[in-house]
């Protein structure tokens, strides 16, 4: 078996709408800290010195969002039980496992333009590569936006999907759709240009909040999809972190290949 990592890094050097705050404690520090919180809490001295090279273990101490980097979206994430039409939006932590790893297929829209792909451009993708997503399949959009992460560009250039597209998709028996984008919806500049110009609310976010009437999750901010070797024939694993009564969850996206 292959494996393919299609998730991208956390990193506090890139930008970040969101900044990421990494702080790291180093093994000799750690060795100092270990040493005064022990003599704090219990009263014990002990010299750290007598550490190999004088170094305990290091710590990693990130703040970031739950949407940061490669992640799962919940139900939750969409929206409360006040606007749902399936009762208590389940949160990341709740959701049957088994709806994250699973076949997968790849739809290209790479050639799409900024804003939100309908039926038609599925269709015509699906009639393309010649597979019709089955029931609890993963579909990722490529959507070629994973080129710009770590750049401002990456939250203003991409595609996403209209509630029109999402309803096709769950109506196949999807429960997962992944994007490479920062969105499974168009660019907020772009949605909110789009509702000023038609004052149709229904530009607004109709990929997520397609969530609020029927339940399924979302994968964003995907990497790395040119590494793929076919657009379907793979299994795909994006078992999410189990953050309890969080609306999302980071996951170590990969495809397998073969058995
Ligand atoms: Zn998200």
């Amino acid at each position: 078996m292959r494996i393919i990592d299609l998730s991208c890094p956390v990193d506090a050097a890139a930008w970040e709408p969101d900044p990421v705050v990494h702080k790291v404690l180093t093994p000799a520090q750690g060795a100092a800290h270990m040493a005064s919180e022990m003599k704090e809490h219990f009263g014990i001295d002990f010299d750290p010195a007598v550490l190999p090279g004088g170094e305990l273990l290091s710590l990693d101490t990130f703040t970031l969002t739950s949407h940061t980097g490669t992640h799962v979206d919940a139900p939750a994430h969409y929206g409360s039980a006040a606007v749902t039409e399936y009762g208590e939006p389940r949160t990341i932590d709740e959701l049957p496992l088994d709806w994250f790893l699973r076949p997968a297929v790849v739809l290209d829209l790479q050639d799409q333009p900024t804003g939100a792909a309908g039926v038609p451009v599925l269709e015509a993708e699906i009639a393309r590569i010649g597979y019709v997503p089955r029931p609890m399949d993963i579909v990722v959009l490529h959507t070629g936006a994973w080129r710009y992460a770590g750049t401002q560009r990456y939250f203003t250039d991409f595609t996403g999907l209209t509630g029109d597209a999402v309803d096709y998709l769950l109506d196949l028996g999807v429960k997962v759709i992944g994007t490479d984008a920062f969105s499974l919806d168009a660019p907020f500049g772009d949605m909110i240009r789009r509702y000023q110009e038609s004052g149709d609310r229904g530009v607004l976010w109709p990929a997520h909040f397609a969530g609020r009437r029927r339940e399924y999750c979302q994968i964003e901010r995907l990497h790395n999809l040119d590494a793929l070797p076919a657009p379907h024939g793979f299994r795909l694993s994006c078992l999410p972190a189990k953050l309890a009564g969080s609306g999302a969850g980071w996951t170590r996206a990969v495809a397998l290949i073969g058995d």
